[in-house]
């Protein structure tokens, strides 16, 4: 199966051949004839299998041909949860489209909003927002949303998991009801079936890979280590096994801050991007890192979104993710488009519940290791606290032992003090005989 024969057109197909993207990956064969016949379509499809080219490519088809949009009207949009996923898809439309007349932009929070409203002015076929500064926007007049034609909810798990569901709801409540609907997610949760259903009734369901399944491509390792020892683990698999560049994950900006310092400190060209990041620095570090200038990039999920790096070897889960959907988003930052890739996690004593979560989402065991070197000492704290129950319970034994041992001397000196006062009393008793 070829573009052509999906339905695309010249010059998409001119830009798909100048990025040598021969053949449609599967979700792209699946959705495209779909979205190009006018159908609501509902796709489980995991990052890194080709989904923003299956909405992206037949939405240049629709509206290629289409009159251009009034001023500040757009006809399709597209909602992402984060600003790094909003500029990838814009970027993905701008090199799809470059043989063609579309007109597109990406808004989202944390940049200047003035250039943003005069990229609205004359109106887009394709705008790419985050909900929060679209609703801005839009609250200041600077876009109108009732002639979009085509809705795509890009990511949806992690906008429900980012508490996005209300500003959604606002969004699709400003445009026309006739729109047609796209609905992408790697997961699907029962709340988002029940937001899918408000979308209408009539969506082609499709999957690339059965839903919450990791890409077949990437190996999964699990590591046992020490917290503590996790920084050294790190430094010391990237310098023994020769990693040529990795994505770590780490749970929160401050401990992506620490990853980072013992990296470097390993001498290891390290950068980080997360929330407390000037947009500037997000972009500096990402294109460091895409350009190989820095070796490791340290992450939190939320900046991380959107983050498409090619021939990316390595994805580190340095904390065991909180939520078993982000399993899968992190490590579908490696493996992508059918290329290799391993996804290792470090786990710690105390992380086990979010591994059983994970394996239990995915349907499959993870294998576990242990490093040379590197074995966990740390213990439970259910483990602890029955060491301390234990240590407690023969202190208490201990004490009850000392305290019967007093509690006899005590006896013992009391009979003794008894006797000594029988002894008195006889001996007084003597005297008084004796005197009598
Ligand atoms: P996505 O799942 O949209 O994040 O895409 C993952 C990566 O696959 C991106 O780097 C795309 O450029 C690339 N890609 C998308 N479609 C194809 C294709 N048909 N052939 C080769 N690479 C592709």
């Amino acid at each position: 199966m070829t573009f052509k024969e999906l339905g695309l057109s010249d010059p998409i197909l001119r830009s798909l051949e100048d990025l040598q993207h021969t053949e449609p990956s599967e979700i792209q064969r699946q959705a495209i004839p779909l979205i190009l016949s006018g159908k609501n379509v509902m796709a489980a499809a995991q990052t890194g299998t080709g989904k923003t080219g299956s909405f992206v490519l037949p939405m240049i088809e629709l509206l290629q041909n289409h009159a251009k949009p009034y001023r500040k009207h757009v006809h399709a949009l597209v909602l992402t949860p984060t600003r790094e996923l909003a500029a990838q898809v814009r970027e993905n439309v701008y090199t799809y489209g470059k043989f063609t007349s579309i007109t597109s932009a990406a808004i989202f929070g944390g940049a200047k909003i003035f250039p943003q409203k005069s990229k609205l002015k004359k109106g887009l076929d394709i705008l790419v927002a985050t909900p929060g500064r679209l609703l801005d926007l839009h609250n200041q007049k600077a876009v109108k949303l009732n002639q979009i034609q085509i809705l795509v909810l890009d990511e949806e798990d992690h906008m429900l998991d980012m508490g996005f569901i209300h500003d959604i709801k606002k969004i699709i409540a400003l445009t026309p009801s006739d729109r047609q609907n796209l609905l992408f997610s790697a997961t699907f949760s029962p709340e988002i079936k029940k937001l899918a259903k408000t979308l209408g009734s009539d969506l082609v369901e499709i999957a690339s890979e059965s839903a919450n399944t990791t890409v077949n491509a990437i190996k999964q390792i699990v590591y046992k280590v020490d917290r503590n020892q996790k920084s050294n683990l790190l430094s010391h698999l990237i310098h023994s096994e020769q990693w040529p560049q990795a994505l770590v994950f780490s749970r929160t900006k401050h401990g992506s801050e620490k990853i980072a310092k013992k990296l470097i400190a390993a001498e290891i060209k390290t950068a980080t991007i997360h929330g407390d990041k000037t947009q500037g620095a997000r972009t500096r570090a990402l294109r460091e890192f895409k350009e190989k200038d820095v070796q490791v990039l340290v992450a939190t999920d939320v900046a991380a979104r959107g983050i498409d790096i090619s021939n990316l070897p390595y994805v580190v889960n340095f904390d065991m993710p909180t939520y078993p959907n982000d399993y899968i988003h992190r490590i579908g930052r490696t493996g992508r488009a059918g290329k290799q890739g391993t996804a290792i996690s470090f786990l710690s004593i105390e992380e086990h519940k979010f591994l059983r979560g994970i394996e239990e989402l995915i349907g499959a065991k993870i294998q576990q290791k242990i490093e040379e070197g590197f074995r966990p000492l740390e213990k439970k704290d259910s483990e602890k606290r029955s060491d301390n129950f234990k240590s407690k319970k023969s202190g208490y034994k201990k004490r009850q032992a000392t305290k019967k041992v007093k509690t006899n001397f005590k006896k013992s000196e009391t009979n003794s003090n008894k006797n000594k006062k029988k002894g008195s009393k006889a001996k007084t008793r003597w005297k008084k005989g004796k005197g009598s």
